[in-house]
């Protein structure tokens, strides 16, 4: 029977036009969770990789396990969190107490800047506790508190003052976003820029020991497979006929209710769930009005290159992750895998994976002689010790908060959802969010689904 039904399968796939009730679009975790929810409700998947996963994928090179950059498990909803730990990875998770650190002026401090400010030259303490007292209470910080800020800058500048802003925040997110702060929206600034309170921000110039709390204090992190294995456990519970990987999406056309592949075959479906970078999805849009073509142009996003070295010996600095501020040095933040699980590294070797922020094409190779460099001037590593070192891009990997995102994004989602089509996960959303975030709006974009049929 099973034979039997795989051959149907295959032929069908072949043919040039086919139905289904729910169209999935991408296989990462988002499109991944959306299959799952919808259970044995008639649903196919398409992915243009040969593997599903999307950026929660993991390489194993010469014995090395690399994430398509360091992917740390944070999961708050408690029926999200079940499932995983029961269900999807039952005794492949181990806890990890994080340890971030930031790197600047040739000094390591505790992550976040604002609250571990101890070790740092006195002058810089000294700049950024008045500075940030200024703001909040002087009358130097009165304009800014006020009226509201014009942008991430402003809303930067009127909660953390001038000091914690100019030696931290806004050279790192120079760097991270490419752009100055100024070009970012006051919203992101509001959602993403921690603002600790004056008892945190002295005590933690003083050196005095705080909980950290609130900052993600401890992750998840598999302790087999890295972290593709929740891709791949997802995965494996899904009716493997009906996830089709390797076809890429061409065309989508919301009044047919038809999405054409690259092999030239015609999907007909009766619900559309895209989890395709919001962008990509506008390109494809056949026929799109001119406000949602003049709308689709505005969203911006970063690329990340990911520089992957493998290196002999036991680690020079204990971290799992360090951030680095200045413009001195061309990357933003590297990771330490093997210090997050040994299994990452064969025996008497450690690792990193160093990430660069772009717009437009890098040269690969320059970039992993700029992270030996960097690194090795700075005491991480030594270069004569690099045993593996290559780089990969991922050419969607932040969008950006400007000042035309919120309403060009809303012009898309209104369009997305007039023509029926249910959007999920980080770039299907066109957000900042994590792997828990994707399969969250996976989840939610196939129960929608299934109750609209039920209703
Ligand atoms: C640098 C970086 C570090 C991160 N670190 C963390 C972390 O530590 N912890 C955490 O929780 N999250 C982290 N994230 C976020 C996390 O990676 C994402 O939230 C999550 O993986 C997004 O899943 P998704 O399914 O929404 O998108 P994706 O994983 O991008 O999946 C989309 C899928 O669509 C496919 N696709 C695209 N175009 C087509 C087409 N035309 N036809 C068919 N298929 C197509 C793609 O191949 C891809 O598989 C990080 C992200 C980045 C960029």
């Amino acid at each position: 029977m099973e034979a039997h039904r795989t051959r149907v399968l295959e032929r069908e796939t072949m043919m040039d036009t086919v139905n289904t009730d729910v169209l999935i679009l991408g296989g990462g975790l988002a499109g991944l969770s959306a299959a799952y929810h919808l259970g044995t409700c008639d649903w196919r998947l398409i992915e243009a990789e040969s593997t599903v996963g999307g950026l929660a994928r993991t390489d194993v090179v010469d014995g090395f396990s690399f994430d398509w950059t360091g992917h740390w498990f944070h999961a708050r909803d408690p029926q999200m969190r079940a499932r995983i730990e029961q269900e999807w990875l039952p005794g492949n998770l181990v806890t990890v107490e994080r340890r971030a650190i930031i790197y600047s002026q040739n000094v390591v401090t505790r992550f976040p800047y604002q609250i571990n400010m101890h070790g740092l030259p006195p002058e810089t303490v000294s700049q950024c506790v008045l500075g940030f007292m200024e703001a909040n209470f002087g009358e130097g910080g009165r304009a800014l508190r006020d009226r509201p800020p014009a942008n991430s800058a402003e809303f930067a500048l009127r909660h953390l003052g001038r000091g914690i802003c100019e030696r931290f925040l806004f050279p790192y997110n120079t760097k991270l976003f490419t752009v100055p702060p100024e070009e970012l929206s006051a919203e992101w600034g509001g959602r993403f820029v921690p603002r600790p309170s004056l008892t945190q921000v002295v005590r933690g110039a003083l050196g005095l020991e705080d909980d950290g709390a609130g900052y993600n204090a401890t992750f998840w992190y598999p302790r087999e497979g890295g972290i593709e294995s929740l891709p791949r456990a997802l995965a494996s519970r899904l009716n493997k006929n009906c996830v089709h990987t390797g076809r890429r999406v061409t065309a989508i056309d919301p009044a047919r209710r038809e999405v054409r592949l690259d092999d030239g075959a015609s999907i007909h479906y009766r619900s559309l769930i895209s989890t395709l970078p919001l962008k990509r999805l506008c390109e494809l849009w056949s026929a799109p009005t001119d406000a949602l073509r003049a709308a689709a142009e505005k969203l911006r996003s970063v690329s990340v290159t990911t520089v992957e070295l493998g290196v002999r010996g036991s680690p020079k600095r204990s971290f799992h992750w360090c951030y680095f501020p200045e413009s001195t040095l061309p990357f933003y933040r590297a990771g330490s895998p093997s210090q997050v699980h040994t299994s990452l590294a064969p025996q008497g070797t450690h690792s990193f994976a160093v990430e660069f922020s772009h717009r437009g094409p890098v040269d690969g190779a320059s970039l992993v002689r700029q992270a030996i460099e960097g690194l090795a001037a700075n005491g991480f590593l030594e270069a004569k010790e690099v045993v593996l070192a290559r780089s990969r891009t991922i050419p969607t990997a932040y969008v950006l908060f400007d000042q035309a995102y919120a309403e060009a994004r809303k012009t898309v989602l209104d369009a997305a959802a007039r023509a029926g089509i249910a959007l999920a996960g980080r770039y299907g959303l066109w957000e900042y969010s994590s792997m828990e975030d994707a399969l969250l709006t996976g989840r939610t974009a196939a129960l929608n689904i299934l109750s609209s049929r039920a209703a």
